[in-house]
C-alpha cells in the first residue's frame, strides 16, 4: 500500500478519513489493525478488499493495483481473492448455512455440484457439518460467525480480512473464532488483515498496526517468541 488516501464525499464536502497510508503486508501474514473508533480502521480494510475505491494512491496485492480496477473488474477481483468475515455476520437469514456458504461461488463458473462439495468442505473445516440444514437463526452467535469463515474461504482466496470478527462474541466464542483464524493461517497459509478493539485478540496475530486519525502511526511486530517460548518480547 503506498501514499493511499481516501475522502468520502459527502453533500458537496470532502471528510478526508485515511491519510497518506504506506503499509506492507507479506503474504501468509496475520496482521491485526487496531485503533480508536473513528480513526478509518473498516475505510483501510474495506479498501484492502476492494469494496471501496481509494481516492488516491496504490494498492497492489499479488501484483495487481487493485486501486485501477474498474468496478466490474474489482467484483471479480473480490470473488476470486479475498473473503470477508463481519462483525455481525452478515449470513442472508432466509438460506441455510450451506446456501450461504454457496453464494460466494454463484460468481465464479462451478456447476451447481461442484459448489455444493465446496460448501461442505467449507463447513467441515469450521467443524459445522452436523449443522449445514440449519438456518442462521437456527445457530448460535458462534457458529454463525463459523458459518462466515467458511463462506470467506470456500472460494479459496489467498487474502481474508475480518473487521472485528469477536466483536459480538463472548471471550470463549471469541477464542474459538480466533483459533479458527490462527488455523487458516498458519495450515492453510492465507494472508488475514484483522481489525479488531481486543488487544487480547491483536495478540493472537503476528504483527499490530495502529491507526489514529487516518494515520499509521507505528508497527509492533508481536515476535513470534511470545507464543512459541513465553520470555522475550
Ligand atoms: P470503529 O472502530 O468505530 O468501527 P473505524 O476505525 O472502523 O471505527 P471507519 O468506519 O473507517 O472507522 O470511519 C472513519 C471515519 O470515516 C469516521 O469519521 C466516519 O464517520 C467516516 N465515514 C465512514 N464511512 C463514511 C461514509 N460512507 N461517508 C462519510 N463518512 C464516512
Ligand atoms: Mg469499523
Amino acid at each position: 500500500i503506498r501514499d493511499l488516501s481516501k475522502a468520502y464525499q459527502r453533500g458537496g464536502q470532502d471528510i478526508p478519513v485515511l491519510l497518506d497510508i504506506q503499509m506492507d503486508v507479506m503474504a501468509g501474514d496475520f496482521v491485526a489493525l487496531m485503533g480508536p473508533s473513528g480513526s478509518g480502521k473498516s475505510t483501510l480494510l474495506n479498501l484492502i478488499a476492494g469494496i471501496d475505491q481509494p481516492s488516491r494512491g496504490t494498492i497492489e496485492i499479488g501484483g495487481v493495483n487493485i486501486a485501477h480496477l474498474s468496478e466490474g473488474q474489482l467484483a471479480d477481483w473480490r470473488a476470486h481473492n479475498v473473503g470477508f468475515i463481519f462483525q455481525f455476520y452478515n449470513l442472508l437469514p432466509v438460506l441455510t448455512a450451506l446456501e450461504n456458504v454457496e453464494l460466494p461461488l454463484l460468481l465464479t463458473g462451478l456447476s451447481a455440484r461442484q459448489r455444493r462439495e465446496h460448501a461442505e468442505a467449507a463447513l467441515a473445516m469450521v467443524r459445522l457439518t452436523d449443522r449445514m440444514d440449519h438456518y442462521p437463526n437456527e445457530l448460535s452467535g458462534g457458529q454463525q460467525q463459523r458459518v462466515a469463515i467458511a463462506r470467506a474461504l470456500v472460494s479459496d482466496p489467498t487474502l481474508i480480512v475480518a473487521d472485528e470478527p469477536t466483536g459480538d462474541l463472548d471471550r470463549h466464542t471469541g477464542e474459538e473464532v480466533l483459533s479458527l483464524l490462527d488455523e487458516l493461517n498458519r495450515n492453510l497459509g492465507k494472508t488475514i488483515v484483522m481489525v479488531t478493539h481486543d488487544p487480547k485478540a491483536a495478540a493472537r496475530a503476528r504483527r499490530m498496526v495502529h491507526l489514529e486519525k487516518g494515520v499509521l502511526v507505528d508497527e509492533d511486530p508481536i515476535t513470534t517468541a511470545a507464543t512459541t517460548s513465553p520470555g522475550k518480547a
